[in-house]
Parts: C-alpha cells; sequence; structure tokens
C-alpha cells in the first residue's frame, strides 16, 4: 500500500505548482466498489484510534479541509469522519464572518473551536479563507493578508505546542472541468440543488487568481507539526481513501496509550464479587 502520508505532503520550504499536480490521480484501484473495502478498514481503524485518544486525553487533532466549491470538504465530513464517536468529536464549518467576526481580529471566531486534549476538530474551511476568499477578492488590502501567513503560522505553532495537536491540512484539489460537471450534478438533482449558489459560476471567473492564492499558502504554511497535503479529489472515493489512510497513519504515530485504571483492580475485583454473591443468595432466597 503506499504511503499516502508522503506522497501527497507538501514538504516544508517547497515551491510548488499546481498545475503540476494531477487532480485525476487515483492509484492502483479502478472504481469505488474497488477501493471500499480499504476505505472501510481505514475508517474502522479511525474509529479505534479516536476512542483511544478520547481514553487518553493527551493528544489532539485538527483537521482542515480547504477546497474550491464541490471539491468535496462535505464529502469528506460524511464519508471519512462518519466512524468517529461524536462525544470527542466536532465538525465546524466556517461562513462568511459576522459583523461582530469582522470587528476582531481573522483568528478570533477560530480559536475556540481548536480541539480539546482527547478530541478532534473538522475545519470545513478555516482561518485560511482569510488568504484565499479575502485575498482574491480584495476583502482587505495585500498590507493586511499578506502578514496573515505568518500570523497563520504562529498561531498553529501556539496550538500544537501549548495543547500537544496535531494538524492536518487537506487541499481538496479537482478540475475546472470537473467543477463544472459536479454544479451539473446539484442542477439536475433536488437533493443536491440546496448546494447552488449565486455566485459559483462568477467564481470560476478567478479559478487563477485562486490557484495562486493557494499555491502561496500551501509554500509558506505547510509546516513540520501543521502539513498540508495536496489530495487529488476528481475522483471522490480517492480523495476520501488517501484522506482517512493520512489520518491513520498520523494517529497510530502517536503512540497512544489507554490510561492506568486509577482504581485498585484487585479491590473492585473482590467488591464485585462480594456483591455478586449477595446477588446469588437474595435470588436464592426469593425463590
Ligand atoms: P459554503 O462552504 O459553501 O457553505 O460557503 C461558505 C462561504 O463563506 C464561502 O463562499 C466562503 O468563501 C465564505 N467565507 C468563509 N470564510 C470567509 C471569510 N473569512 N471571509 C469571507 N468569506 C468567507
Ligand atoms: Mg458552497
Amino acid at each position: 500500500m503506499p504511503n499516502y502520508l508522503k506522497k501527497f505532503i507538501v514538504e516544508p520550504g517547497t515551491n510548488i505548482r499546481l498545475k503540476h499536480f494531477d487532480p485525476d490521480y487515483h492509484g492502483k484501484h479502478e472504481s469505488h466498489q474497488d477501493a471500499l473495502p480499504e476505505i472501510q478498514k481505514y475508517v474502522e481503524k479511525m474509529a479505534r484510534l479516536q476512542y483511544l485518544m478520547y481514553a487518553e486525553r493527551k493528544h489532539s487533532l485538527l483537521i482542515v479541509l480547504q477546497g474550491l466549491d464541490a471539491a468535496g470538504k462535505d464529502g469528506v465530513v460524511r464519508h471519512v469522519l462518519t466512524g468517529m464517536n461524536p462525544a470527542g468529536c466536532v465538525a465546524v464549518g466556517f461562513k462568511q464572518p459576522t459583523p461582530e467576526e469582522l470587528a476582531h481580529d481573522f483568528l478570533w471566531r477560530v480559536h475556540p473551536h481548536g480541539p480539546a486534549k482527547g478530541s478532534v476538530a473538522i475545519f470545513n474551511r478555516s482561518h485560511y479563507e482569510d488568504v484565499f476568499v479575502v485575498r482574491v477578492h480584495e476583502l482587505v488590502p495585500e498590507n493586511v493578508w499578506s502578514k496573515r501567513y505568518d500570523e497563520i503560522n504562529d498561531f498553529e505553532t501556539l496550538i500544537t505546542k501549548q495543547n500537544n495537536t496535531t494538524i492536518l491540512k487537506f487541499f481538496l484539489h479537482i478540475s475546472k472541468q470537473e467543477q463544472l460537471t459536479r454544479f451539473a450534478k446539484r442542477l439536475d438533482d433536488p437533493e443536491r440543488q440546496w448546494k447552488i449558489s449565486d455566485s459559483d459560476y462568477k467564481e470560476r471567473d478567478y479559478w487563477g487568481n485562486y490557484t495562486e492564492a493557494f499555491e502561496d499558502v500551501l509554500n509558506k504554511t505547510s509546516t513540520e507539526r501543521a502539513p498540508w497535503f495536496i489530495i487529488p479529489s476528481n475522483h471522490k472515493w480517492f480523495r476520501d481513501l488517501a484522506i482517512s489512510q493520512i489520518i491513520v497513519r498520523q494517529m497510530e504515530d502517536m503512540n497512544m496509550q489507554f490510561p492506568k485504571p486509577t482504581v485498585n483492580l484487585a479491590e473492585i475485583r473482590r467488591q464485585y464479587h462480594q456483591a455478586a454473591d449477595q446477588e446469588k443468595s437474595d435470588r436464592r432466597k426469593k425463590r
């Protein structure tokens, strides 16, 4: 099995161009059917690892999903992260900021959603919107957004160091043609029509600007503690396979252990047997 963590990671300090990455890549599998057993295997492993993380309460995991419209961010939350127990896992979507959020620094609304020790947080969009859409549409001047790469790196360093958080950032890479195909499906499918937005086609005119903005982010903010992965996402099943494998590998690397019991097990066992004997004799008396 190829190591997708190694294959798709953006090595810190490199200078990538997205045109060199094939969004159609799908490894050895040819179809969803073909890949499904492997995806399921990883989803199950992830569930067990998350249970362990929850029990141990030493580590936390932040998963960041970014990509253009229809790149599949919601799909990853639905298909890959289904195995996680909601008690230790929260998914947060970042929409257009409210006036109150806009009256603060751009990380203000993000920080409270960072994962607590023992838990997993999934960001569907994130603080990176503040160097994507905000940059492309010049919602703040360049001298403001251009400083944000360093500010983001500092912020991510803070939470990784202070809270033992591992950050995995996935850029879902699709082609312009694939986006159009998915938009067409939305038009024809009553269960997807709710996803259509007025700006979908207008945003396509900015494809080149978004690409440039993504490249800058991938090159400036992929760090050892918080790496980016460029996930070929034209095939939804391959996207799910790659992401689930990377998450499992990363969680396995944490070397987590179930905590030792805080009680004296021999004593508790003695109490159990006493209670069981009592039950037995009570039942006998009732007969
Ligand atoms: P969706 O993910 O399809 O529900 O759309 C959310 C929308 O909110 C997208 O159009 C994002 O570009 C937009 N959005 C998210 N964060 C920001 C931000 N910080 N500034 C401006 N727009 C944002
Ligand atoms: Mg949308």
